[in-house]
């Protein structure tokens, strides 16, 4: 049999705390290595579950290993999702406290896979009846039907998904889900439009025409070939080999009723659908006199149709402005740029809320419904129909790409945010349990990003407070502006750089139209170019009238002529990223940090500069360091008995005195030295992991 230590150099360690050399970048990459060859893409950081995409089918999620992680503590057993899952629903029953699992990692590192290995634990494993089983098949089937809409192939993965989703599953007093609701966070729109060399767009666009039947299509006055629509062409990229969109519009089609959309809702979703194809397929002519006029007369009218407004209303909309000046108000047209740029931001507006509406939608169906049948079952009116939460965080990590916008800024400002509630939980949670364990907490040094964050949010002083101002100062506004107000507020900044030097010089590596953010994961160039636009509210109030329900639904007449009232997108973002916060705050937070072994989506290729760039991102060796600060294993004194009693007469076969008695008389036969262990109250905690190895190689021997 392979000994104990040769077990430990082939596959590594399952918690990085028992990492001897736990300050080197090396050793945990070399760590992680290891475990991904043998196919063991688990690891822990204490209770932070670390994972490796392996971009093929593991054996490890069946049924069977479910089974095996019911009940079972964390560290008696190797490192899985199933057992974070496990390990959280029982803290939520036992201690009758919300909980959250966080899961991060950059793009196609496997977050969303994780997200739905975890509820798909919970739809097998918790307790139902047939009640609630209707509603774990909802919870299930609103998984495709968001990634149709939210979801693209990008360069980076296939099934990507492109908004933040924040889930709470809700239980009740038996442990059995009974109702769901998601927030969506912040869906890139301009996707809509534009997609890069590569990309599609939304997958739920070649799905219509790969799966939709012919009556259908020709219904919605649409053509199979997804070569034919403008917003579908871009990225000249209509067939991904990873991806059957026929067999996945069947699955779509199939789930919407499931989860209560009505023949007619649905019918109304696909004229949404095909209209921003044909939106996209309007084309603009130039008049003698720079009037712009649409030139696919036929197009507009079906268009009209499908988006359930007025075709000349709709025309106007596309090609005229209405303007506000000294009370009156005032049309005037749109120079052929103009009328190209309103097309799109309608496109965008449609799709993004009709997908906001979808959300909504969707968590009608999983609300807590409070059913009779549950208070004549259970005789007791007085029992709340849920009584605790899980959350499930789903949500964009960290991104660079080679042209960095308002998107990527309003994403990376949210993993700022996210790391500073890491932290600030992992350190709280910790000098918690020495407090309880009355244990002196030893201090840990660590970057607290608060800084980069101030710079994005403080009020008035912040990157969004000053576009803000931007965007609502009368007159012509611009992106060039934009930066100048940024420079003239923040120069000097540690965290913010622009092509000025403070010596009035200027930096050539630097463009005119971008700033720097060095971020906690790294340095991000931004471009404002369309920051401010992107920003400004356009008038769409021709949607208000549609009598497509959805559509009047999501352009509320209040809403989009009261253009004050309206909240800029990015202060929207961070008001909603507040809240977020605010949600998480009061849970119990797990995490589980995704990593990405490569660019190719190749199994078994571990690609070691891609992924020392993620562990810097996550924050994982900051992590490793705050949880080594003083030990690098606990254990409670029943478990650390159980295992270990066989190696001290006086503890063999069993221990009748008190715990703490037991482990000492066990830790000293073993000739611990006290600077290698503290015994708290409940658990021993043990300096250095060569102590505990020892010990297992004991009971090896
Ligand atoms: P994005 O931020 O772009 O949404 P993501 O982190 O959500 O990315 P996923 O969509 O979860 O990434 O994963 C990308 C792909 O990697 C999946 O489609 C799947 O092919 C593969 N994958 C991820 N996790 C696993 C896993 N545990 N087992 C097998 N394959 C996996
Ligand atoms: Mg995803």
């Amino acid at each position: 049999m392979e000994s104990a230590l040769t077990a430990r150099d082939r596959v590594g360690v399952q918690d990085f705390v028992l990492l001897e050399n736990y300050n080197s970048e090396a050793a945990f990459i070399e760590n992680l290595r290891r475990r991904f060859k043998e196919n063991l893409i688990y690891t822990y950081i204490g209770s932070v579950l670390v994972s490796v995409n392996p971009y093929k089918e593991l054996e490890i999620y069946s049924k069977q290993q479910m089974e095996r992680y019911r009940g079972v503590s964390f560290y008696e057993i190797s490192p899985h999702i199933y057992a974070v899952s496990d390990n959280t629903y029982r803290a939520m029953r036992t201690e009758r406290k919300d909980q959250c699992i966080l899961i991060s990692g950059e793009s196609g590192a496997g977050k969303t896979e994780a997200s739905k290995k975890i509820l798909l634990y919970y739809a097998v494993t918790c307790p139902a009846n047939d009640h609630m089983a209707a509603l774990g098949d909802r919870l299930l089937q609103s998984n495709p039907v968001l990634e149709a809409f939210g979801n693209a192939k990008t360069l980076r993965n296939d099934n990507s998904s492109r908004f933040g989703k924040y889930m709470d599953v809700q239980f009740d007093f038996r442990g059995t889900p009974v109702g769901g609701h998601i927030l969506n966070y912040l869906l890139e729109k301009s996707r809509v439009v534009h997609q890069n060399q590569g990309e599609r767009n939304f997958h739920i666009f070649y799905q219509l025409l790969d799966g939709g039947d012919d009556n259908l299509l020709s219904t919605l006055d649409l053509e199979r070939n997804p070569q034919n629509y403008h917003y579908m062409v871009k990225g000249n990229c209509p067939r991904v080999s990873s991806i059957n969109d026929k067999n996945n519009w069947k699955v779509v089609m199939k789930a919407l009723p499931v989860i209560g959309f009505t023949e007619q809702e649905v019918q109304k979703l696909l004229n949404i659908i095909a209209g921003v194809l044909h939106l996209g397929n309007t084309q603009f002519g130039e008049g003698e006199e720079g009037e712009t006029y649409i030139t696919t007369e036929t197009q507009i009218m079906t268009l009209a149709k499908l988006l359930g407004v007025d075709g000349s209303a709709l025309r106007e909309a596309l090609t005229h402005k209405k303007l506000t000046a000294k009370g009156e108000e005032m049309i005037s047209p749109l120079n052929f740029e103009q009328a190209v740029c309103a097309r799109d931001a309608l496109a965008k507006a449609v799709y993004g809320r009709t997908f906001t509406w979808l959300v909504e939608k969707i968590n009608q169906s999983l609300a807590v419904k409070v059913g009779i049948s549950i208070i004549i079952l259970w005789g007791c009116c007085c029992d709340l129909p849920f009584n605790c939460m899980m959350g499930l965080l789903d949500i964009y990590g960290f991104e660079v790409l080679q042209h960095n916008s308002f998107e990527q800024f309003c994403i990376n400002y949210c993993n700022e945010k996210l790391q500073q509630l890491f932290i600030e939980l992992t350190l709280r949670s910790e000098q918690e349990e020495y407090e309880t364990e009355g244990i002196a907490w030893e201090t840990v040094k660590y970057f607290d990003n608060k800084i980069i964050c101030d710079l994005i949010e403080e009020k008035h002083k912040g990157i969004i407070s000053i576009l803000d101002e931007e965007c609502l100062r009368p007159g012509e506004t611009c992106d060039v502006s934009f930066l100048e107000k940024l420079e003239d507020t923040l120069s000097g900044h540690p965290h913010f750089v622009t092509h000025k030097l403070a010596n009035g010089k200027t930096r050539r590596v630097m463009s005119r139209e971008e700033f720097r953010l060095l971020h906690y994961a790294g340095e991000v160039n931004y471009n404002v170019n369309g920051t401010v636009s992107c920003n400004l509210s356009l008038d769409q109030s021709v949607m208000c009238q549609s009598d497509n329900q959805i559509l009047s639904h999501c352009f509320r007449k209040e809403e989009v002529i009261d253009q004050k009232r309206q909240e800029m997108a990015a202060t929207q973002f961070k008001n909603s990223l507040m809240k977020l916060m605010e949600i998480l705050m009061s849970k119990e937070p797990s995490y589980v940090r995704c990593i990405k072994p490569n660019d190719a989506k190749q199994p078994g290729k571990f690609d070691e500069v891609l992924v020392r760039h993620q562990v810097k991102y996550l924050g994982l060796m900051e992590n490793l360091r705050v949880r080594r600060a003083g030990f690098a294993y606990r254990r409670r004194f029943e478990a650390f008995l159980q295992r270990y009693k066989p190696l001290c007469p006086e503890t063999w076969p069993n221990w009748n005195g008190r715990l703490v008695d037991g482990v000492s008389l066990l830790v000293n036969h073993l000739g611990y030295k006290p600077e290698e262990y503290k015994l708290g109250r409940s658990k021993i905690f043990i300096r250095f992991p060569k102590t505990l190895f020892t010990t297992e190689d004991a009971l090896e021997a």
